[in-house]
């Protein structure tokens, strides 16, 4: 690092900037950032922070499930947001398309398997240098994010859609074992007792 990159930084950053670097090339971690962050994140789905993306008629809020993005801030949390397989793939305007056999065809089950990959790059990074990946939100009632329960012949019923399937499947095949739940829009502060949970098994 420059003397100009590091005008301005205390020593003491400089002292833990250094010795993470050192850490860094020796290979080292996890290191600790020198920086405010809390180290923790919470995956929830895209829609959890974005009801435009959902299929006409099932918008319950006017833009985001608030008491959960607010209770994820509250505690410090970051969020991170999933990509959302169904408007990728199929479309915004979708509401009279068969979204579960769409994503079963072979195009999309290969781009689903791309974007379940990419999710677990990033949790795998998050977690090499140190940062806790708390968990993975589902959509309870979706073809596509469901945890516990989905949506398959027009009916509910228990099992992950088609997208945490598929997510849930490369985390087990690489061994590394990540919480996954489910949430509902009408019932937000459950999902917050889980993470609670999952904070307190990380202190
Ligand atoms: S549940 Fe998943 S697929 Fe459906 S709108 Fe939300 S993010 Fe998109």
């Amino acid at each position: 690092m420059s003397k100009i990159e590091t005008f301005g930084i205390s020593w003491r950053k400089r002292i833990q900037l250094t010795i993470r670097s050192l850490r860094l090339k020796l290979g080292l971690r996890p290191f600790r950032f020198v920086d405010r962050r809390n180290g923790l994140v919470v995956f929830v789905p895209h829609c959890a922070l974005n009801q435009n993306s959902r299929v006409d008629g099932t918008a319950e809020r006017r833009a985001a499930v608030h008491e959960l993005i607010q209770g994820l801030l509250d505690r410090g949390i970051g969020i991170v947001q999933l990509p959302c397989p169904e408007l990728l793939l199929i479309g915004l305007d979708r509401a009279d398309s068969p979204i579960r056999e769409i994503l079963l065809e072979a195009q999309p089950q290969a781009r689903l398997c791309d974007m379940a990959c990419e999710v677990a790059n990033q949790i795998q990074q998050y977690r090499s240098c140190g940062i806790k990946v708390l968990g993975i939100l589902g959509k309870n009632g979706s073809p596509t994010c469901g945890a516990e329960q989905t949506y398959e012949n027009g009916q509910i019923r228990s099992g992950k859609g088609l997208f945490i399937e598929k997510l849930h499947q490369i985390l087990e095949t690489r061994n590394m074992p990540t919480n996954i739940i489910g949430y509902i829009d009408s019932a937000p502060l459950e999902s917050l007792e889980t993470i609670d949970y999952w904070l307190n098994q990380q202190l």
